[in-house]
């Protein structure tokens, strides 16, 4: 089935602010939120595709790439929508917070829940884009605690909560919704340990920094999205844990550019070698290339070396290495160099071109003068 357009989704122009796409998003999770569809899988669907066009127009440089390029743009940012509600609520649990006052937060009730998700952002050397890397984060992150494996407490003995009788939520009504909101008693779990575990104080949970190595893949670019699943933090109450997201940003090189898979630089060619062709050394991703300067070459001219530039992320072959020729006017010049190109210049060596258009030129005036 084709994708349909995101700003479509949340039924926004496609110029809108991003308080306005905040504004659509929040109206449509409200009207298909989960708690007021049940059971209906069109709504589900709507639900899933609303948060995902939010996803991707509330992040500025997702937009961009949507913008520019549409749904492809998005293939090598590593994002691909969400799985189930779980995704959703785990990405946007802050998010519904702030919309419904906790409706949607079901982080913290007695089931069982995914942990949070985690991003690193990681600056790559620009040439280390091309051949990949190896690299070593350190990554902080909550995880069960190893003396109690997460239950908080020493020996396992509990009492069952008496504010919420062991469900671990607690009701309130609010507008529409009846809501279930966490038991403030024993913050969801519906007991109440009754000897807390010393390494964690009764939480479940430490703070720890995991050494993780993770290989960059080469073609990466600046907004590469790589998923590590289940190296987010711990789930809550048994639950899944969480993803971590390495978000890739390339430094600035000071000869290249980027453009896509592609290669971009400018070549500084001499007035010389552009009038009687040439050969330089040119630097590459993986090493210098001879690049043959054709004969009467211009300023603006475009030489390419096919298939040197960035590996493709997913695997589509190379980029090019595309080089614009700017012809170096010669500075500074020898009263023995002037007298030379003046010669040159009185034997007919200046283009022809140069009179005719100044021919042209002051016809257009003379016409313009009337
Ligand atoms: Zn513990
Ligand atoms: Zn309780």
């Amino acid at each position: 089935m084709a994708k349909r357009d995101y700003y479509d989704i949340l039924g926004v122009e496609r110029n809108v602010d991003p308080d306005e796409i905040k504004k659509a998003y929040r109206q449509l999770a409200l009207k298909f939120h989960p708690d007021r569809n049940p059971g209906d899988k069109d709504a589900e669907e709507r639900f899933k595709e609303a948060a995902e066009a939010y996803e991707v127009l509330h992040d500025a440089e997702k937009r961009r790439l949507y913008d520019q390029y549409g749904h492809d743009g998005l293939r090598n940012t590593g994002f691909s929508g969400f799985g189930g509600f779980e995704d959703i609520f785990a990405s946007f649990g802050d998010l519904f917070e702030e919309f419904f006052g906790g409706m949607g937060g079901r982080r913290r009730t007695s089931g069982p829940s995914r942990g949070q998700d985690l991003r690193y952002d990681l600056e790559i050397d620009f040439l280390e884009a091309a051949t990949g890397k190896d690299v070593e984060l350190n990554i902080p992150r909550e995880e069960n605690c190893a003396d109690c494996h997460g239950t908080g407490s020493s020996s396992g003995q509990r009492r069952l909560c008496n504010k919420c009788g062991g469900r671990g939520q607690v009701f309130q009504s609010r507008g529409i919704f009846r809501m279930a909101t966490t038991c403030p008693g024993c913050q969801g779990r519906g007991q109440i340990v009754t000897d807390p575990c010393r390494a964690c104080q009764g939480s479940g949970r430490t703070q720890r920094n995991r050494t993780l190595a993770v290989h960059i893949p080469k073609g990466v670019d600046t907004g590469s999205r790589l998923k590590l699943r289940g190296e987010g933090e711990a789930g809550w109450h048994g639950g899944p844990p969480g993803d971590l997201y390495v978000v890739v940003h390339l430094k600035a090189h000071e000869l290249f550019q980027r453009e896509g898979d592609h290669v971009v630089c400018r070549i500084p060619v001499s007035m010389v070698d552009a009038a009687l062709g040439g050969e330089m050394d040119i630097p590459t991703l993986t090493g210098s290339k001879k690049l043959k300067i054709p004969k009467g070459c211009q300023t603006g001219e475009i030489l390419r070396f096919r298939e040197a530039g960035f590996p493709n992320l997913n695997g589509y072959g190379h980029g090019d290495q595309i080089m614009a020729i700017q012809v170096m006017t010669p500075t500074n010049l020898t009263s023995r160099q002037e007298e030379l190109l003046r010669e040159f210049a009185s034997i007919g060596g200046d283009p022809k071109e140069k009179k005719s258009w100044t021919q042209r030129a002051a016809e257009l005036v003379r016409e313009a003068l009337g």
